[in-house]
């Protein structure tokens, strides 16, 4: 069987990487890279991702990926502090005598809270795909709760779109960053960078006979009768990982659109840390951006040879203009960082950088297979109610999965 894989991200990779050795294999990714989203820069003698990226003790499927690639031993465990950004002061909400302190809730909300992050595991969030979040919260634990709370959370995430958001997507990320023990909550990493990850899978593919063709975008699909026609290839099958309605600009089926946002994310390597220790500090305050990551604050600087901070942003529509230069000029004055504390700044943006979880999300989802074309990734459903490398694992398993048996029929 002759296979097309439209899009090397994490989805794409795993897909190819599981039917090189049955089929033939094709591969082709837009950028010179692979990776998508996974994507890191080299700098001086280390790899750091595009965007931040760390794993979760659930993340099932990534981790036998690991295994397969003799990667899991790579895997570490650390504590991931967070915190907030009001008022101009940070606000660390790791232990509990932290969470005490926070003065923005009172003592009756923070048990409401607490009583919610026990309870999210047991929710079935499918229930919750036509409530929104800020209804959610508003009934179940008051008005303050949202403004002081998950508002934030929810505008650095997904800016104005935030009321659009259902609850079915709040209550999975609860459920799953409610694994934290007394002094915080533990995430993974892998040693060395996720880009193991994405060096392996390649590797692996190209071991098997797969081919991968980098700066290769598809730019048109055409169906024939039982196969497809690539840009003048005829492949029996197509794996389509890129957005439905991507793919419906060069030939695909007609989808209904799934709500997508941009990310931009300016990634800095500097002589000093300048969040006080904490990993993950969302801001409460106005700044043009809605967090603030210190990777240097969850893997050690000598690392590297020095500090890395993720300026993290999402955009609907068009790239806000010079943001770029409003982050830069936003956290070295709100620091007090001097320009010669700056060793370098790179700027990631992909307009197609996650879904939109809005209500009614789960009715958007395309058909799975159409003509034998599959469509699996970002927007599929093992990516509901939010995307992830694991999601992305899994949303590769399961197309060469059922690509499987159709070869095995034939
Ligand atoms: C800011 C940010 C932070 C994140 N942090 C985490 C995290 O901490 N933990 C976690 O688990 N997950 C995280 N994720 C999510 C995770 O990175 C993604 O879910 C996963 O990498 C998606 O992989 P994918 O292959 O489905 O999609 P993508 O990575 O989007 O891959 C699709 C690929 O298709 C290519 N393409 C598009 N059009 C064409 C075309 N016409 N022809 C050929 N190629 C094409 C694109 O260039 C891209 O490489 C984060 C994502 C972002 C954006």
């Amino acid at each position: 069987m002759k296979i097309c894989i439209i899009g090397g991200g994490l989805t794409g990779l795993v897909a190819a990487h599981l039917l090189s050795s049955k089929c033939d294999v094709n591969l082709f990714e837009k950028k010179i890279q692979a990776g998508g989203c996974l994507s890191s820069y080299h700098i001086n003698n280390y790899w750091i991702e595009e965007y931040y990226h760390h794993c979760f003790s659930s993340d099932n499927f990534l981790f036998s990926l690991l295994a397969t690639l003799n990667l899991k031993d790579q895997l570490e465990w650390i504590n991931a502090t967070s915190g907030y950004y009001v008022e101009n002061t940070i606000y660390p909400l790791n232990t509990p005598t932290q969470i005490l302190r926070y003065p923005y809730l009172s003592l009756f909300d923070k048990m409401k809270l607490a009583m919610l992050t026990i309870r999210s595991k047991n929710i079935n969030v499918n229930e919750l795909d036509h409530v929104s979040a800020e209804q959610f919260i508003t009934e179940s634990l008051g008005k303050t709760v949202y403004t002081s709370f998950f508002e934030p959370l929810l505008n650095s995430k997904f800016g104005e779109n935030r009321k659009t958001i259902s609850a079915a997507w709040l209550l999975s990320r609860i459920a799953i960053r409610s694994n934290r023990g007394i002094s915080g909550e533990h995430l993974g990493y892998l040693k060395g960078g996720f880009h193991q990850l994405i060096e392996a899978l390649e590797g692996s593919i190209q071991t098997k006979g797969g081919k991968i063709q980098l700066k290769s975008p598809v730019s048109k699909i055409r169906h024939l009768n039982e196969a497809w026609d690539v840009d003048g290839t005829t492949y029996d099958t197509i794996i389509s990982t890129i957005p439905p309605q991507e793919l419906e600009r060069i030939g695909g089926p007609k989808c209904t659109n799934i709500p997508y946002q941009g990310a931009a994310c300016m990634t800095i390597g500097l002589d000093r840390e300048v969040t006080q220790g904490i990993y993950w500090l969302n801001m409460k305050d106005p700044a043009p951006y809605g967090a603030i990551i210190s990777h240097t604050n969850f893997i050690p600087p000598e690392r590297y040879g020095e500090h890395i901070v993720y300026l993290a942003s999402y955009y609907s529509g068009k790239l806000p203009q010079n943001i770029d230069r409003q982050m830069f000029a936003d956290f070295c004055h709100r620091f007090s960082v001097k320009k010669e504390e700056i060793h370098w700044t790179r700027m990631a943006v992909d307009p197609w950088a996650g879904p939109i979880y809005t209500l009614g999300y789960r009715s958007l989802i395309p058909t799975y297979e159409q003509n034998g074309l599959f469509m699996s990734g970002m927007f599929s459903f093992p990516n509901y109610p939010e995307r992830s490398m694991d999601g992305a694992v899994r949303a590769g398993v399961e197309v060469a999965e059922r690509i499987t048996k159709v070869n095995d029929r034939e």
